[in-house]
C-alpha cells in the first residue's frame, strides 16, 4: 500500500488545478492519467512542420473571472488571441456567431446594429415554434428565426449530435452566443488569449512543485486498491466510477483528421464551420493561433461519432435524470471529506476550461 495525502485521478485542468491547490497545502500529492500524455483535452503539441496542433481540437482560452485568469497567467503568458469564427455558407465565408454583419452578408442588406433588433424580432414573429421553447430548435428559431436556423444551426446540429435537433433539449443551445451588435468576436470575455508557450507547457508548469509526483499510462481503477489517500480528486468518467450502475452516460466523439499542405495559409480565419456542406462540421487552421510562422500549414477536419474518446456530454433526458443519481451519490461521498469530483468527465457537465479550474479552485479550498 502505498500512502498520499492526496491522489488525483487525472492530469487534465481540472486534476492539474487541484493537484497545485493541495501541493501549495503542503500536502503530498499523486496524479495518475491514463494516457502518456498530461493536460487532457487541452493537450497541444508541436507536429513534424513545427506548427502546435491541439489533439483534442482547438481551444481558446476565455474567461470573466478574473481568479481564473490570475491563477492560469502564474504558469504561462497569454498571447491575447481574440477568436473569430467564419461560416461556409451558401458558396461564402459569413462571419460568424451571428451579428450585424453575419445579418447583412447573408440577407444581403445594410442594417446598423441598432436596427438588429427590430429584424430578428420580424424574423421570429414569421417564423413557427413552442414557447416556452420545448427543443433545441424552439430555443434558436425563438431568437433568430426560421432562415437564420436553418442555414447556421439545422444541419450543423445534426452532424454534430447525430440526432434531429428537435429531439435536443433546448439547455444545449444556451451556449450557442447572438449578438444584436457589431462584436465579430466568438466570444465576448474579459480575458481572452492562448498560452504563449501552449497548454501542455502550461498544465506542466502547473504540476511542477516538490509536493507532486506524476504517474502517466496508468489507469487509477487498476491501481486504486494500492494506494491509500487522505482525500482523493476524482476528474474521471462519473458512470465508470459507480461501475455504471444506474446506466452508462452518453458522449458524443470526434475523428480529427489532421492534414498538413505545403503553402502559407489554407482558409481565411483559424475556424471555418461548414453547417450545410461536405461532412465535417468544421476545419481547423492551427497557425493563426500562435501566428506561427512557416511555408506550410497544418488544418483538423472534424466529423463528430457517437463512440470514441468522450468528447462532449449529450443532454438528452435519460442521461440528465441518469447524471442526477449518480450526482447523488457524489455529494454523499464527498460529505465524507475523503472525495471529491471535478471536472467535465466526473460531474457529466459540459465546462469550459475556466470553468474547470474555478470549479477546481473552489473544491479544493477544503482539501
Ligand atoms: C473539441 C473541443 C473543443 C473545446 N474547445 C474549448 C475552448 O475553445 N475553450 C474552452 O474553454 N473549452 C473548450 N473545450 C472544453 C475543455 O476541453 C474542457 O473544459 C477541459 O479540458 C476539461 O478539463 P477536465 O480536466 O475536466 O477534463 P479532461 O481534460 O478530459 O481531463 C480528464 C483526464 O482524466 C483522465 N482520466 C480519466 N479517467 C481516468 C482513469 N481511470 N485513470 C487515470 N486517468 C483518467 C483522462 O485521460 C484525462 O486526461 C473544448 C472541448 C472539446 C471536446
Amino acid at each position: 500500500m502505498h500512502y498520499f495525502d492526496t491522489v488525483v485521478v487525472g492530469a487534465g485542468l481540472a486534476g492539474a488545478t487541484a493537484a497545485r491547490v493541495a501541493a501549495e497545502k503542503g500536502k503530498k500529492t499523486l496524479v495518475v492519467e491514463q494516457h502518456r500524455h498530461i493536460a487532457g483535452h487541452c493537450h497541444d503539441a508541436k507536429n513534424e512542420v513545427g506548427i502546435t496542433i491541439h489533439t483534442y481540437g482547438p481551444h481558446i482560452f476565455h474567461t470573466n473571472n478574473k481568479e481564473v485568469w490570475n491563477f492560469v497567467r502564474r504558469f504561462s503568458d497569454f498571447n491575447y488571441y481574440q477568436h473569430r469564427v467564419l461560416s461556409y455558407t451558401e458558396g461564402c465565408f459569413i462571419p460568424f456567431p451571428i451579428h450585424t454583419e453575419t445579418i447583412n452578408e447573408l440577407f444581403g442588406i445594410q442594417i446598423a446594429a441598432s436596427e438588429v433588433p427590430n429584424f430578428l424580432a420580424e424574423q421570429v414573429r414569421t417564423s413557427s415554434f413552442d414557447t416556452p421553447p420545448k427543443t433545441f430548435r424552439d430555443a434558436i428559431v425563438s431568437q433568430v428565426g426560421e432562415k437564420l436556423y436553418t442555414t447556421f444551426f439545422e444541419n450543423y446540429t445534426r452532424k454534430q449530435w447525430g440526432r434531429d435537433p428537435s429531439l435536443l433539449s433546448p439547455e444545449v443551445a444556451a451556449r450557442i452566443p447572438v449578438k444584436a451588435n457589431r462584436d465579430g468576436r466568438y466570444f465576448s470575455d474579459t480575458y481572452q488569449g492562448i498560452p504563449s508557450q501552449g497548454y501542455t507547457a502550461m498544465v506542466h508548469a502547473m504540476l511542477d512543485h516538490p509536493n507532486i509526483s506524476v504517474m502517466l499510462g496508468a489507469d487509477w481503477f487498476a491501481l486504486k486498491d494500492e494506494l491509500e489517500a487522505s482525500t482523493t480528486v476524482f476528474t474521471g468518467e462519473l458512470d465508470r466510477f459507480f461501475d455504471f450502475k444506474y446506466g452508462k452516460l452518453e458522449y458524443r466523439s470526434l475523428d480529427l483528421v489532421f492534414k498538413t499542405f505545403d503553402k502559407e495559409r489554407y482558409q481565411p480565419a483559424s475556424v471555418v464551420n461548414y453547417p450545410n456542406d461536405y461532412d465535417w462540421t468544421r476545419i481547423t487552421e492551427y497557425k493563426y493561433f500562435l501566428d506561427e510562422k512557416s511555408p506550410s500549414t497544418t488544418v483538423c477536419f472534424e466529423y463528430p461519432k457517437s463512440e470514441g474518446e468522450p468528447f462532449y456530454i449529450v443532454m438528452t433526458k435519460e442521461n440528465m435524470e441518469r447524471r442526477e443519481h449518480y450526482m447523488r451519490e457524489v455529494a454523499a461521498l464527498e460529505k465524507t471529506g475523503r472525495w471529491l469530483f471535478v471536472g467535465r468527465l466526473a460531474e457529466y457537465k459540459y465546462y469550459n476550461m475556466d470553468q474547470v479550474i474555478a470549479a477546481a479552485l473552489h473544491k479544493t479550498g477544503t482539501i
